[in-house]
């Protein structure tokens, strides 16, 4: 599930960090093994606690740790992976591995300072050398237990900074264009302005070309022009590398080539003429390629799917990080819905995709009719919806949920042939439960999108109660 929802690919692992943990995992003596274990299970419940109240003793943890969730299920979840880092052998240390890299992820999807990660890691070493002292038969055993404990602490902290980094790095370059696209808020009166521009140009050109004196050519470069200038510093900088913008950059120059070469004044009149016909047309592929280049990011800068107009869904995890912060800060919980309509694919194997596509806009538009201007709508897949509606109770969320799925099954698609075509739609609700990281919101809404599903589809299942464990998620401080 965590694929589904956007989390960052694995990076492939480093094979000089699973070498040293395997190296350290072969040559431990076994006393030092057996003296780690013991001293974990009698103090694992303690030093969890020790753990998380060293946490939340900074102000900044309440960001993102409630209470609850704490006592509940991170300490249980600590003191799991106290056990799990000292008791797997060497075989196991792929998985080991994995477990932190994917506690990393979750740091990073909650936004814990890695500094507090840290602390917590030596508030645990610091209470585990106190037992090693204690429980040692000898200094040189207690040692050897130390410098143990120190090294497995050492990886799994590794491991975690590592799918941290990553994961942060992916998420500050999705913020970023996220922030960039909601910056520009003025596509349309920026296209109609560089339409403006590039055609006072053209007049200007066609004024020097047939006076008889042409004026200076630097003047009349289009180049030089304040469109050229736009397109240059701001345009290509916007529409990015793109066959349109290579060839808008190639008739500009083939413009300002042809002005440099046949402009001279000795150029007869109907030498100018010519000039200025095949000029022309250069500028008309310029602004038709130009409004082709606006299209595009006219849906990039809202973050749009090009279909449904909804909002793509690389801006999920943006949007619910900042639920997720608006609760903690606020204490509004939010509601994620996710909708998958039924058997879709019958609909374009007998309809034809084009059906199926202008089904897609009918239920998107269904979505907008039945949520508030609040909520985000996203096209998650290909027949895939996820609404979040921010300030809501469970019995809101359940029931806007209900009036898209009546709202879906109530109003048959009428085809152009005349054909009315019957859709429906199956729908996992879940409400935020106060744990910090918003994939285990999504997990828990599609889990109950999948229940609808087998329980005979069109129709709306709440998730309450545990899930199954999302895979790779036996354990670890989730
Ligand atoms: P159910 O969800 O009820 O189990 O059945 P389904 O038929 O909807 O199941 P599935 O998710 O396997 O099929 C989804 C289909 O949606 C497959 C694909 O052909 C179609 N689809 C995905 N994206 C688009 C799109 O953009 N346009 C059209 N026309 N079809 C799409
Ligand atoms: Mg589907
Ligand atoms: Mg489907």
């Amino acid at each position: 599930m965590a694929a589904r929802s956007g989390s960052p690919t694995a990076a492939p692992t480093d094979p000089r960090l699973i070498a040293d943990w395997t190296r350290r995992l072969q040559s431990v003596d076994p006393a030092v093994a057996h003296l780690l274990h013991g001293l974990v299970a009698e103090l694992a419940p303690a030093l969890a606690d020790h753990f998380y109240d060293g946490m939340l003793q900074d102000p900044r943890a309440n960001r993102f740790l409630d209470p609850g969730q704490v006592q509940a299920r991170l300490k249980p979840s600590m003191q799991r992976w106290l056990h799990q880092l000292v008791q797997a052998d060497a075989a196991a240390v792929e998985a080991l591995h994995q477990l932190q890299e994917h506690v990393g992820q979750v740091h990073a999807r909650i936004g814990i300072p890695v500094d507090l990660v840290g602390r917590g890691m030596r508030l645990l070493k610091e209470r585990m050398h106190e037992g090693i002292a204690s429980g040692a038969g000898s200094h040189a055993e207690a040692l050897a237990a130390s410098l143990q404990l120190d090294g497995l602490f050492d990886l799994a902290l590794e491991s975690m900074t590592r799918a941290y980094t990553r994961s942060r790095e992916a998420a500050g370059e999705l913020d970023g264009s996220f922030r960039l696209f909601s910056l520009i808020q003025n596509v349309g009166t920026e296209r109609e302005r560089q339409r403006a521009l590039l055609l006072a140009w053209e007049n200007t050109l066609l004024y020097a070309l047939t006076a008889e004196q042409p004026g200076p050519l630097e003047g009349l470069l289009l180049s030089r022009s304040e469109f050229g200038l736009w397109f240059l510093h701001k345009g290509l900088a916007s529409f990015g590398e793109t066959s349109e913008t290579r060839q808008v950059g190639e008739l500009a120059e083939r413009i300002d080539a042809a002005l440099r070469e046949r402009l001279p004044p000795a150029t007869s009149a109907a030498g100018r003429r010519v000039l200025l016909d095949d000029i022309r047309g250069w500028t008309a592929a310029i602004r038709d390629l130009v409004g082709i280049l606006f299209e595009g990011i006219g849906d990039l800068e809202s973050g749009r799917d090009a279909l449904t107009r909804l909002l793509n869904r690389r801006f999920l995890p943006t949007i619910l990080r900042r639920e997720v912060a608006l609760q903690a800060s606020t204490g509004r919980q939010f509601a994620v819905l996710m909708l998958d309509l039924d058997h879709f694919k019958a609909i374009n194997d007998g309809h034809g995709h084009e059906a199926g596509d202008r089904a897609l806009q009918h239920v998107a538009a269904i979505l907008v009719e039945n949520t508030r201007g609040s909520d985000y709508l996203f096209r998650y897949g290909g027949e895939e919806f996820v609404a979040v509606l921010g300030s809501v109770s469970q019995t809101e969320a359940v029931a806007i949920a209900h009036a898209l799925r009546r709202a879906i099954s109530g109003a048959p698609l009428a085809l152009s042939d005349g054909t009315r075509l019957q859709l429906s739609a199956s729908i996992g609700v879940a409400v935020q439960d106060g744990h910090p990281d918003y994939e285990r919101v999504l997990a828990r809404a599609d889990a109950a999108m999948y229940q609808a599903k087998r329980a005979g589809r069109d129709r709306v299942v709440v998730a309450d109660g545990p899930l199954p464990e999302p895979p790779g998620h036996h354990a670890g401080q989730d």
